[in-house]
């Protein structure tokens, strides 16, 4: 049981919040207030987001127009309809019903609904769900900013005094005047007052369909409808820009982790450096997984000449680009994070920021299980920027030491016969039957996982997207072929 106050927007079905759409649909009793003669604007709005055997309650206004035979006169007739529709919902709140009253535009300004939220609100649990207003959706329209800096916005019913509304017109920068209709031509008279009829736009059924633009000093009075309004717009605005400035953007290099593959890994403080950045530099297939922009220049280079590739992107910066460079998995992992901050020496007045990712040997233990879940070290088998004497201390070192090992880069076209050697090394400390994990291209289109032992490591399985996982003396695989290394030691 729930009495809810819907805004429903300008017209525009699309305007209507997905709240909005949702509690609309999930209501047991739909409300509307309507004039004795009129239909429901906000009843056609919320039509496609109703269902079928809803409860629909009218609140039909007894009265348009300022003539009663109501001991209390006007007001009291009011207030007599206000105590009655209020008694109708809350029949249906007592009764478990969640009930939707809807409201054109917001339902807090200016809206029927706020007569019954004074009634029922300290009653019954009582949500309000905003709507856009026919000001922001008439300067939406218009196309033309409404208020910028300290600029001041005025919002006036046209049902106010002459005197008062002139008053308040020539106060302003901005203004919207409501309630138009029977009150138009006072309205008009008052911004001429005010000196300021030539600035001022007329807005009729904003987003409606029937929608209708004009200069306030051009419009026929007699056609304008309650659905209208006056609108003065920013006065810093009448003037348009000339044109868009030259950008004085300040440069700076981001190292951009992209994680291992696919969106979901990307995390959205790299996506936010992706997208602010002027530049992509990077090894070619890691440009290629950032969606191209046109308003970007993208530097794909070959896998190899880090440091040239480093210095590309710091000189690019040094120009006033804001340059992202981009590695997958972390880019402080065997990746570009180390070679752009050693060319940054050179370049100490760029700055450089490095933007973590998710690192293969992650993702790679996550697919099978918690394999990593103990002590490990991660050691890259290339012997392109080390010799193979210090890969092999290490390998041998880590499994002295009965660390897990995550394997990085273990095979390229040209590098083919390490993976061999390190299965043997680590043969001569480490069980034949110590699991073995190959998890290849993980998170992306290709990727596949395989758990195996040492023994049987096949380095024809291994190539330059594999990333492998040695197990250590703990490790163990479960029948469903999940792999975990428990995190305490014998
Ligand atoms: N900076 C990257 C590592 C770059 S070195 C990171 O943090 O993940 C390149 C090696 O990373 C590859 O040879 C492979 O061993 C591993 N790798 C990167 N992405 C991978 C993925 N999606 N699946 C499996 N291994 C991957």
């Amino acid at each position: 049981m729930k009495l809810y106050g819907v805004g429903l927007g300008p017209g525009d079905p699309e305007l209507v919040t997905v709240k909005a759409a949702r509690l609309i649909g999930e209501a047991d009793v739909i409300a509307y207030h309507a004039a004795r003669h009129g239909r429901s604007i906000a009843r056609s709005i919320a039509l496609p987001y109703m269902r079928e055997g809803q409860i629909e309650e009218l609140l039909q206004y007894p009265l348009t127009v300022e003539t009663t035979d109501h001991p209390g006169g006007y007001q009291g007739a009011l207030d007599d309809f206000y105590v009655e529709c209020a008694a109708r919902l809350a029949a249906h709140l007592d009764a478990g019903r969640t009930v939707v009253v809807l409201a054109e535009g917001d339902p807090l300004f200016y809206g029927s609904y706020m007569h019954m939220h004074k009634r029922l609100a300290h009653r019954y649990p009582t949500e309000v769900v905003p709507g856009v207003t026919s000001v922001s959706a008439a300067a939406a329209v218009l196309g033309r900013p409404l208020v910028e800096r300290d600029e001041v916005l005025t919002v006036l019913p046209g049902t106010l005094p002459a005197e008062e509304l002139t008053k308040r017109l020539r106060a302003t920068d901005s203004a919207a005047v409501l309630k138009l209709g029977r009150t138009f031509e006072k309205v008009r008279e008052a911004f001429a007052e005010a000196g300021r009829l030539d600035d001022a736009w007329y807005v009729e059924r904003a987003t409606m369909g029937a929608e209708r633009v004009a200069p306030l000093k051009d419009v026929d009075a007699d056609g304008v409808p309650y659905f209208s309004l006056a609108l003065l717009t920013s006065p810093s605005s009448v003037r348009l820009a000339p044109e868009i400035p030259g950008m004085s953007v300040k440069g700076e290099v981001s190292v951009v982790g992209l994680g291992p593959g696919g969106r979901p890994w990307l995390t959205p403080e790299a996506q936010d450096a992706l997208a602010v950045a002027t530049d992509i530099v990077g090894y070619g297939p890691y440009v290629d997984r950032v969606p191209p922009n046109p308003r970007q220049e993208r530097h794909r280079t070959d896998n190899r000449v880090e440091a040239e590739r480093a210095r590309h992107a710091l000189e690019l910066a040094r120009s006033g680009k804001r340059v992202a460079v981009v590695s997958s998995g972390d880019p402080g992992v065997f990746a570009m994070a180390t070679a752009v901050l050693e060319a940054a020496q050179d370049y100490p007045d760029v700055p450089v920021r490095v933007v973590p990712g998710l690192t293969a040997a992650q993702a790679v233990a996550s697919r099978v299980g918690a394999p990593l879940g103990h002590d490990y070290c991660v050691i890259s088998l290339s012997d392109l920027l080390k010799p193979w004497e210090v890969v092999a201390a290490r390998l041998q070192a880590a499994a002295r030491a009965d660390l897990v090992l995550a394997l990085y880069n273990p095979a390229s076209k040209s590098r083919t016969w390490q993976v061999a050697a390190t299965r043997d090394l680590l043969l001569e400390h480490r069980a034949p039957a110590t699991p073995v994990v190959i998890g290849r291209d993980v998170g992306g289109a290709g990727e596949t996982v395989r758990v195996t032992t040492l023994a049987e490591l096949d380095p024809d399985q291994v190539d330059m997207r594999c990333l492998l996982i040695i197990g250590s003396s703990t490790t163990r695989v479960t029948p469903q072929g999940t792999v975990f290394t428990p995190r305490r030691y014998p």
